[in-house]
């Protein structure tokens, strides 16, 4: 029996950082200041705290500037779109990213759309969303965007395969179908009420499983020679020894026998959300300093 390729996102991402660091070092030469991007997180829950601490450290790691706007849980909206709208005329600033949830008292469309579309990193803008659909240049939600650059690292030319993208949220699905179908690819997107799933995955070149739901997609759905990218992130616990741990959507061990290459969880997707919201942020700069997409990003 054959096994399939584990995909090393970890690595991937690494060489993206250090092409985003060779970037930054550019830009500073040829600017005189360096990008800078700027994290608002509203309320002290602890997975978001330690997500923006590591997004911090990570942006002065590759030589941009961070800043971080801590705001309390009972902030109110107009007070935190006046922050956005001050980070907006801010000119040291390049990418504008609000740790998301936000409090239940707070319109997050509302909060999104405050952001100037030249500085939305996370690409969650309508405007952004629109120009991706319609083919123009735009600011791509990270962890879709990382997703497209493993398979291109993979696969080479995406063109003509068939595609299947299980999820049809507006951070991962949606826009991950809208990049497949720019690289020429024949897209299903699938979600809860989709029948037949397991038939659907199985016609599927690419299947790209963004649920939530822990180790759903069976490995005799994948068509044999299929390659899989999995975003889910699913914390489950052990029944034999009560510990927890971290699954994807797709069931990796049986799925082996049957892919060409897989991402894991952790270390595929994961490690590439980062990665791409630095390399968002260094477009994004050299996009409001006039300048030209920097090489090989
Ligand atoms: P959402 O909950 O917003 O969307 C989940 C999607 O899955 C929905 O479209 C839903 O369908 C669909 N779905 C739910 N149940 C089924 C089912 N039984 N069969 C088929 N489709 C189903 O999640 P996100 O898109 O935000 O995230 C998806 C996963 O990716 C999560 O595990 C999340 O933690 C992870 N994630 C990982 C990131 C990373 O950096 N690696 C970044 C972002 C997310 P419907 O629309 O009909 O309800």
């Amino acid at each position: 029996m054959t096994i399939g390729k584990i995909i090393d996102g970890k690595a991937y991402a690494a060489g993206l950082r250090d092409t985003v660091a060779d970037g930054v070092a550019a830009f500073l030469a040829q600017t005189g200041r360096k990008p800078g991007l700027a994290v608002v997180l509203v309320g002290e829950d602890p997975a978001s705290s330690v997500y923006v601490r590591s997004k911090g450290k990570m942006t002065v790691a590759v030589g941009m500037e961070s800043y971080e706007f801590k705001r309390p849980v009972t902030i109110g909206q107009d007070d935190l779109l006046d922050l956005i709208a001050e980070l907006n005329q801010d000119d040291r600033i390049d990418g504008i990213l609000v740790q998301l949830p936000l409090p239940d008292h707070i319109d997050e469309a509302s909060v999104i759309a405050a952001i100037n579309p030249a500085k939305d990193v996370d690409g969650f803008h309508v405007v952004n969303a629109g120009r991706l659909a319609t083919g123009q240049e735009a600011l791509v939600p990270c962890t879709p965007m990382g997703c497209i650059m493993l398979l291109k690292d993979e696969l080479g030319d995406l063109s003509g395969l068939e595609a299947v993208v299980v999820g049809r949220s507006n951070i991962v699905g949606k826009p991950m179908a809208q990049l497949l179908l720019a690289e020429s690819c024949t897209v299903t997107i699938a979600h809860s009420r989709t029948r037949d799933l397991a038939s659907i995955v199985h016609r599927a070149d690419i299947v790209v499983a963004a649920v939530g739901r822990a180790e759903m997609v069976k490995g005799e759905w994948i068509k044999p020679g299929a390659t899989v990218i999995d975003v889910g992130i699913n914390r489950v616990t052990d029944t034999e020894d009560g510990k927890s741990r971290i699954v994807g959507d797709v069931a990796t061990a049986e799925a082996l026998a049957h892919v060409r290459a897989i991402t894991p969880v952790p270390g595929g997707v994961g490690p590439m959300t980062i990665a791409v919201l630095l390399r968002n942020t260094l477009v994004a700069a050299h996009a409001r300093a006039g300048l030209a997409k920097p090489e090989g990003l």
